[in-house]
């Protein structure tokens, strides 16, 4: 950029990186609750790009991806400003946790935050008062729940802001990722926790085209899924023209329009019969409950053609549980 780009702390001039820390509040230790900030300004004008992770303190991948990108960019190349939060929720994140152990706040449903609220709600406000001040576009990067067995996924949360979200969409999709999820929030919607309160839902409602990459699962590494992660990024900065190359084109990506829980009516032991990306049509078996001795008691079918987001990682169920999680 032609000018410094300051984030919390951190200050780049044109052509140079810093890094720095986005300041919160301080815990009963005393010890203040900061939020690791890298700042990577261009030597050339473009837009400034903002890459998070870790909103939920124990999905890793996209932390990896994300440091891998602040490695690979050099600044005197660069057209505008990558700027990176590779740990937005830092206290959840030494807990290895989804939520801050302090107050059991779900920083995913705490934005836009407030000052003096509960701890998780003053990071969600300092934390975004510096993303509405410097981004231009923001990737949000997650993984999908321990409970569940899926491949890489996105959400795109629609809220009437038709251009805002054209130009999310573009973004998406450069990614590489195959099922990616669009979903109405002004619509009725069955999901999983509330969709309200979000970073990616309250950046695209002021603009700022924005989306959830759901990268691999909570709790690991896994290194296919954070390669492939970082090379959807820096095809993201090829997309916005951020740095020099080819936009790599993806063939066969599918985007949804609804997404839906599946749950079984009966307990008992559960044998998936699809994997996760699969798609399936009304009538097929997605899974099959069995009780203790061996005995089938429920085939558990497709209700419309639908794509697999993900599937019930083990194999104990009770009646009413989510067995699958689809979108169509
Ligand atoms: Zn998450």
């Amino acid at each position: 950029m032609n000018y410094a780009v300051s984030v919390g702390t951190a200050t780049a001039k044109p052509g140079e990186r810093a890094k720095g820390v986005i300041e919160v509040s301080r815990l009963a230790s005393g010890d203040m609750v900061t939020l690791p900030v890298h700042v990577i300004n261009g030597a050339k004008d473009g837009p400034r790009l903002w890459i998070n992770a870790a909103l939920h303190g124990n999905e890793f991948n996209g932390i990896i991806s994300a440091l891998r990108l602040v490695e690979a960019i050099d600044p005197a190349e660069l057209s505008g400003a990558v700027i990176i939060t590779p740990i937005s929720n830092p206290l959840a994140f030494y807990a290895r946790a989804r939520f801050s152990p302090q107050d059991g706040g779900n920083l995913g449903e705490s934005y836009p935050g407030a000052a003096t609220g509960p701890i998780t709600k003053q990071i969600a406000f300092h934390h975004f008062n510096e993303v509405k001040k410097n981004a231009d576009y923001l990737i949000d990067l997650h993984a999908s729940g321990v409970t569940n067995r899926s491949k890489s996924y996105s959400v795109l949360k629609y809220s009437g802001h038709p251009e805002t979200e054209k130009r999310a969409l573009d973004l998406l999709l450069v990614n590489g990722i195959h099922l990616n999820c669009s979903v109405d929030t002004l619509g009725k919607n069955d999901e999983p926790v509330p969709l309200t309160g979000s970073l990616d839902l309250e950046c695209m409602q002021i603009g700022i085209p924005s989306f959830m990459l759901e990268l691999g699962h909570a709790n690991r590494v896994e290194e296919d899924v954070v390669q492939s992660g970082f090379n959807g990024l820096v095809n993201s900065l090829r997309h916005l023209k951020m740095i020099e190359g080819e936009v790599v084109k993806h063939e066969g990506q599918v985007v949804t329009t609804e997404r839906f829980i599946v749950r079984c009516k009966r307990s008992g032991l559960v044998v998936q019969a699809v994997q996760p990306h699969d798609h399936v049509h009304r009538g097929d078996i997605l899974c099959r409950i069995y009780d203790p001795f061996g005995e089938l008691l429920e085939e558990v079918c497709a209700e419309k053609d639908m794509h697999i987001i993900s599937l019930k990682e083990d194999c104990v169920a009770s009646s009413g549980d989510r067995v699958a999680f689809g979108a169509a």
